[in-house]
């Protein structure tokens, strides 16, 4: 996809009565500014589940990927650390059973079969303010950020010492740098990754929110396994 294909995308979902991108759609548009993602396979039939599981690898995770389904857990939607064909084929009946108990007549546009990551979680987003307009958001995931909103913001565009920043600021950086013997992760994939952030959200003012969550990462690199992307 390229810059101009985002521009297109947003006009497809908006014509079809749509505020929100499924993960997938919002997973394309990281991918144009280079934000990495985790590998994926969208299937509709159980033939192709099994060849895109092996593509991938195990262990592995699925979701179903729904325009009528924003929050994927709530649903019964995802399924993680899958190690067979036969928990593949059971989790593709499965979490669609559970996401059209959950919301009758969803629409589904199949199932995900995902590379499953690894390394500590971390969230980040952009909301707009009333008064200082899009913002980004960085967090340590889990109940830092549930319970203790831990986070930083910062008005978009930032700089790179901004970014650097934001990481240091947290009073969960500590788990980033590694407690009880834990290797520090990659600070510079983080950072990296909010320059980019930044720079999707100032160059298309169409998206209200953002939210990457969660965004693995470990002592070499980082990967969003989860995104949603709001428009106007
Ligand atoms: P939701 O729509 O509920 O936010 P997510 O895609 O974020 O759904 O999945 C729920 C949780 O499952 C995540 O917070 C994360 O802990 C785990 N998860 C999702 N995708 C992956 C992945 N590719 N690798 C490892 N864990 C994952
Ligand atoms: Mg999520």
């Amino acid at each position: 996809m390229s810059k101009a294909e985002v521009t297109n995308l947003f006009k497809k979902v908006r014509a079809q009565k749509r505020a929100v991108l499924t993960e997938v759609e919002a997973k394309q548009v990281l991918s144009v500014y280079w934000i990495p993602i985790t590998k994926g396979l969208l299937v509709t039939k159980k033939e192709d589940a099994i060849k895109a599981a092996q593509k991938i690898g195990f262990p592995l995770v699925m979701k179903v990927v729904s325009p009528d389904i924003i929050h994927k857990t709530e649903a019964g939607a995802v399924a993680v650390g899958l190690k067979t064909i036969e928990e593949v084929l059971q989790a593709f009946e499965t979490l669609q059973k559970n996401a059209r108990a959950y919301k009758k007549g969803a629409k589904i546009h199949g199932v995900l079969i995902q590379e499953m990551a690894s390394g500590r979680e971390i969230i980040m987003g952009s909301t707009k303010d009333a008064q200082f307009g899009p913002t980004i958001m960085f967090g340590i995931g889990g109940v830092l950020v549930e319970v203790m909103r831990d986070v930083a913001f910062r008005v978009v565009p930032i700089s790179k010492f901004d970014a650097a920043e934001m990481i240091h600021e947290v009073k969960g950086y500590k788990i980033l740098q590694g407690v009880r013997g834990q290797k520090p992760i990659s600070e510079n994939a983080i950072l990296t990754i909010l320059l980019k952030v930044s720079q999707l959200i100032s160059e298309n003012p169409q998206i209200k929110e953002l939210d990457i969550n969660p965004l693995f990462v470990n002592e070499k690199e980082a990967k969003a396994a989860d995104a949603r992307i709001i428009l106007e």
